[in-house]
């Protein structure tokens, strides 16, 4: 058993504005629990100089671990890079841009030994500082997969939370390649406790999260929990398929009574509508498809491509 309690994972993508801010305020955060803790923070190919100043700060600071991969794998595999690598018998993820507040975690540690829990929530009680785009779409995101992952999500929980060793550890043997924890870590069904925090405004820099980022997290989180596209891709061929029966039989109906049928256009465009079907579902289907492949291919999620805490002692990383 580690003697580290408490591991810090913090996800870092193009960060630097924000490492003096996180560094300054963090710090005294952790020192203050009274515990011995890591921070794990994981540069996710970043392209600034997020590595370098994490490992400057890492001298004066002997809890800062850094962890490099080789090149941006997105929010959460570095997560799962994180959660893969860290020690602590506790494992809290948290941005890096403070709008998670560092002095909250005190409350969710807190939280989770006083009444035994394996998961504690950090809740957005207060998104003001959101745009009002991101609290609305958030909204409706949260509404979504609380139906489709059929587990008890926790509205406005996002990827502050804490964990206990026993939970990370289950994560870790998970084969999923997508991995959304905001809706893995409520369908394992742990113990879980909430803590409400309100959300404050980025520190510095900008949002690493742009609309193509946040499309990719709602078609990850719909796909990997619930085949529910794939149904409407049947029943839509279904109903084509009522449809074209349906319009044979009044074609062979007017065709017995003598008369030809007029309209040329109308046959086309059956001909058009079964088309769009059949590629829509091909489409969907093949969504799926190539989940199972990238599943079977069994390729990492991450490649770390250095991490400072390592036995061989470390270069200095170069972007
Ligand atoms: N992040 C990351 N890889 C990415 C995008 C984001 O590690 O490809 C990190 C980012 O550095 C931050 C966290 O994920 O620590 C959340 O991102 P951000 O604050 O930009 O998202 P927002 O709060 O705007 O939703
Ligand atoms: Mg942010």
């Amino acid at each position: 058993m580690s003697s580290i309690v408490l591991s810090v994972v913090v996800p870092m993508y193009n960060e630097e504005a924000v490492i003096p801010a996180l560094v300054e305020r963090l710090r005294p955060a952790l020192d203050g629990l009274g515990v011995s803790y890591e921070v794990v923070a994981v540069d996710d190919g970043s392209a600034d100089r997020t590595a370098q100043l994490l490992f400057e700060n890492g001298r004066t600071w002997p809890e800062l671990r850094l962890i490099k991969l080789r090149h941006n794998s997105g929010h959460q595999a570095a997560l799962t890079a994180g959660l893969h690598r860290s020690l602590g018998e506790w494992v809290v993820s948290i941005d890096a841009d403070l709008q998670d507040p560092p002095e909250t975690i005190a409350e969710m540690l807190h939280t989770a030994q006083e009444h035994g829990l394996d998961v504690v929530y950090g809740v957005r009680s207060d998104r003001s500082t959101d745009t009002f785009f991101k609290r609305h779409t958030a909204g409706a995101y949260y509404k979504l997969m609380r139906r489709m992952v059929g587990a008890d999500v926790p509205s406005q929980a996002g990827d502050f939370r804490l964990l206990s060793r026993e939970v990370v550890d289950v994560l870790k043997v998970l084969p999923e390649r997508t991995p959304v924890y905001r809706l893995l870590v409520p369908s394992l069904g742990f113990s879980s406790g909430k803590v409400a925090y309100a959300r404050e405004k980025r520190a510095a820099g900008e949002t690493k999260y742009p609309l193509r980022k946040m499309v990719a997290l709602a078609w990850d989180s719909a796909a990997n929990f619930s085949a529910a596209p794939l149904r409407i891709a049947t029943w839509l061929g279904a109903i084509a398929f009522a449809a074209c029966i349906a319009l044979m039989i009044f074609g062979i109906v007017v065709y017995s009574n003598g008369t030809v049928i007029p309209g040329w256009t109308s046959l086309f465009l059956a001909v058009l509508l079964l088309s769009a079907v059949q590629l829509i579902c091909l489409g969907l289907l093949g969504e799926y498809v190539a989940r199972i492949y990238k599943t079977v291919q069994n390729r990492p999620t991450f490649h770390i491509g250095f991490d400072s805490a390592a036995a061989e002692p470390p270069a200095i990383p170069q972007q």
